[in-house]
C-alpha cells in the first residue's frame, strides 16, 4: 500500500493529494540534483534562519517505495515562494468537523486545535460541525476490496469548504474520522490541500486507535498534528520540501511519513514566518510546551533550537 504526492490542474486550481502509487525508480543518480538544491537553498537563507541549519538534516530521498523515488518534485526555493499572494485580511485558520469522532479522538483534535495555534502562531476556531448525512451518497463509497468508508475529498473541497470559507481564513481545513479517496482509482489518502484556494481536508482514520494505549495516544496525535501542519503548509502555498527533513516532504507510505519530523526546516520556517510574521522563539517554546505535556521526545529538538537562536 503506498502513498504518493501529484500536482494536477483542477478546475483552476492547485491541488496536492497524497495517496497510492504503484511506480518506482531507482534515485540514486538524482543525489546531485538533490545536493545543489540544498546548496542553493541554504545559500538564500539569513539569520536566523541560517543559525538553524547545523542542526537540521539534509533531504535524503529514500528508497524505491518511497515518495521522492515516484514524484521527483523539483522542490521551492523562497524566492519562488515569495511570489505568491498574501493578504492581512486572513488571520484566522478554521476547522471544519465532518461526521463523528470517538471520545479519544475528540482529545486529539482539541490537542492539534492547540498544536496549530501554536504552529502558525494565529487564532484557530471552529466553524459548526457537519454531519456524515450532510455528505451526498454520491460522495461517499465503501472501498470496493477493503470495505473502509470513505469520502471524496474533491466533493469536500468544492462542495462544503469552498462556499462557506470564511472571509478571514488563512486556511479552512476539513477534519473527518472517515477514510478519504481524491477519485476512483486511488486507494486512499491522508489529506488533499489546494496551494491556491486555502482549502484543504485531511482524515484521522489511518492514525491509529487512541483509546488502545497511552503510546497509540502519543502516536495518533503524532500523525495527526503532521499532517494537518503539512496540510496548511500546502494551503499557505508551500510546495514539498526536499531540501532538508522537514514535515512538509512528501511521503508515499506511513513508514515514510512516521519518519518525518513534526517540525519546519529552516527554510520552511523562513517561508511561513514571511507568511505569517511571528516571533520564532515564542512559538518554538510553545509547540516544546505541548510537546512535552504529552510525553514527546521531539520537544528536546525544539529547546536545542531555541538555544542555537539565543546564541548558545
Ligand atoms: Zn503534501
Ligand atoms: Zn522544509
Amino acid at each position: 500500500m503506498n502513498r504518493y504526492v501529484v500536482v494536477i490542474l483542477l478546475f483552476s486550481c492547485i491541488i496536492i493529494t497524497c495517496g497510492q502509487n504503484e511506480h518506482s525508480l531507482n534515485v540514486s543518480h538524482l543525489d546531485k540534483k538533490l545536493q545543489k538544491h540544498h546548496f542553493d537553498i541554504v545559500n538564500e537563507l539569513h539569520k536566523p534562519f541560517i543559525d538553524l541549519v547545523k542542526i537540521h538534516q539534509t533531504f535524503h530521498p529514500g528508497g524505491p517505495g518511497d515518495w521522492y523515488a515516484n514524484k521527483q518534485e523539483p522542490g521551492q526555493t523562497f524566492y519562488e515562494y515569495k511570489q505568491r499572494k498574501k493578504n492581512e485580511a486572513w488571520t484566522t485558520i478554521y476547522i471544519q468537523k465532518i461526521g463523528q469522532f470517538s471520545p479519544e479522538q475528540e482529545k486529539i483534535v482539541t490537542l492539534v486545535t492547540r498544536y496549530i495555534g501554536a504552529f502558525f502562531q494565529v487564532p484557530v476556531k471552529f466553524t459548526k460541525p457537519i454531519p456524515l448525512e450532510k455528505i451526498s451518497p454520491k460522495a461517499r463509497r465503501v472501498h470496493p476490496s477493503w470495505g473502509d468508508k470513505q469520502i471524496h475529498t474533491k466533493y469536500i473541497l468544492r462542495k462544503i469548504l469552498r462556499p462557506r470559507r470564511p472571509k478571514d481564513a488563512i486556511a479552512y481545513i476539513a477534519l473527518t474520522s472517515y477514510d478519504l479517496y481524491p477519485r476512483a482509482s486511488w486507494n486512499f489518502v491522508y489529506g488533499q490541500a489546494s496551494l491556491v484556494n486555502r482549502v484543504g481536508v485531511f482524515s484521522m482514520y489511518r492514525n491509529g486507535d487512541p483509546a488502545e494505549s497511552k503510546e497509540m495516544f502519543r502516536l495518533c496525535f503524532s500523525r495527526t498534528a503532521k499532517t494537518a501542519t503539512h496540510e496548511i503548509g500546502h494551503m499557505l502555498g508551500i510546495r514539498h520540501c526536499i531540501a532538508f527533513d522537514c514535515c512538509m516532504n512528501g511521503s508515499n507510505n506511513r513508514s515514510e511519513s512516521d519518519k518525518h519530523p513534526l517540525w519546519l526546516c529552516p527554510m520552511c520556517l523562513n517561508k511561513v514566518n514571511w507568511f505569517l510574521p511571528f516571533n520564532i522563539t515564542k512559538r518554538y517554546d510553545e509547540l516544546a510546551t505541548i510537546l512535552e505535556s504529552l510525553g514527546l521526545n521531539q520537544q528536546k529538538f525544539l529547546r536545542k533550537s531555541i538555544k542555537l537562536l539565543d546564541g548558545k
